[in-house]
């Protein structure tokens, strides 16, 4: 639905982003990441229409990205942007008929999604008297009013509290399910891992890995296993393969460079005593940007 292709962009003599390639399906919730300036908003601006590309190209099904495109397109922005002095309502209205929709749908629309997030009393109240996290909700909604084919979220979670996050969860999983292709972008890792079948990440413009999540964490083989029984550290540290030994409460974490040498310790470990957990863990996401941004920011 949406292809990104071999595009380049340049601020004067900046490349900020460098013949980026990338395709969103229907349904499909496709994490864009990288560190602060990598290119990341850069790219929604040129999706969005509101950037040209100096080179490459952007078509969004197979059609290259206009006015009547980015109809289709909703943008939720990391930077929050309301008009403060309008009711819910108000600003609903203005947003959508932006979007060339008619009132009755618009309203019909809030009206779902202002239950959705279990505000449904909230149409005729002044934005500047909503908490930050009400506030957050009515900027999701105007970003999905008109439902649109792509949307693109940039720190959706920003300021929100563990029961709205929660609520914004089953919010992005219904519109996958209606099939909206969603781009999603977080510096909090976890929810990208959450959500993310697909991914990319960004360094000053580059990609440096690209992927399915299960293909991308296939590729490394650290592992770190977490130990519950009668062992020592000084006993596990003797072990094949053990890089580090850490002791984390009453666990126990081992680090390997290679997932064959698992079998080795739980050999060992399950002839221990009281062995209450021995799990084995990929290396999280979080551990993998940090360790490919870093090592090429070296
Ligand atoms: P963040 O996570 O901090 O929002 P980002 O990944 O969105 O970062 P961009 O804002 O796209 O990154 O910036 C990419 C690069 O382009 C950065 O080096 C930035 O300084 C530069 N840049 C962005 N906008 C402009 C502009 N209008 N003029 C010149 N340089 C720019």
């Amino acid at each position: 639905m949406l292809r990104v292709k071999n595009v380049t962009k340049y601020y004067g003599d900046k490349k900020a982003v460098d013949n980026l390639s990338f395709e969103v399906g229907e349904g499909e919730i496709f994490g864009l990441l990288g560190a602060n300036g990598a290119g990341k908003t850069t790219t929604f601006r040129m999706i969005m229409n509101l950037l040209d590309p100096n080179e490459g190209e952007i078509t969004l099904y197979d059609k290259k990205i206009d006015y009547d495109v980015t109809d289709k397109i909703g943008f939720l922005t990391e930077e929050r942007s309301l008009l403060l002095k309008l009711t819910v309502k108000e600003l609903m209205i203005y947003y959508g008929t932006l979007k060339s929709m008619k009132k009755e749908d618009i309203l019909k629309e809030l009206k779902i999604w202002l239950k959705k997030f279990e505000i449904e009393d909230y149409e005729d109240r002044k934005i500047k008297e909503l908490s930050k996290g009400n506030q957050q909700k009515i900027q999701f909604i105007s970003a999905v009013i008109h439902k649109p084919k792509l949307l693109i979220l940039d720190e959706p979670f920003s300021g929100l509290d563990p029961i709205n996050v929660n609520m914004f969860i089953d919010a992005i999983n219904y519109l996958k399910e209606e099939g909206t292709a969603i781009i999603f972008s977080s510096h909090q890792m976890n929810n990208v891992e959450l959500f993310c079948q697909k991914l990319l990440i960004l360094n000053k413009g580059k990609t440096i890995l690209k992927g399915s999540l299960k293909e991308i964490k296939n590729r490394y083989d650290e592992r770190k296993i977490l130990i519950k029984a009668d062992v020592t550290k000084s006993e596990l540290s003797k072990l094949k393969g053990v890089k580090s030994v850490i002791i984390k409460g009453d666990e126990i974490e081992v680090n390997i460079d290679n997932k064959e040498d698992a079998k080795g310790i739980f050999d060992y470990v399950s002839k221990c005593k009281n062995v209450i957990k021995f799990e084995v863990v990929e290396l999280s996401l979080h551990e993998i940007f940090t360790k490919e941004v870093g090592a090429k920011n070296e």
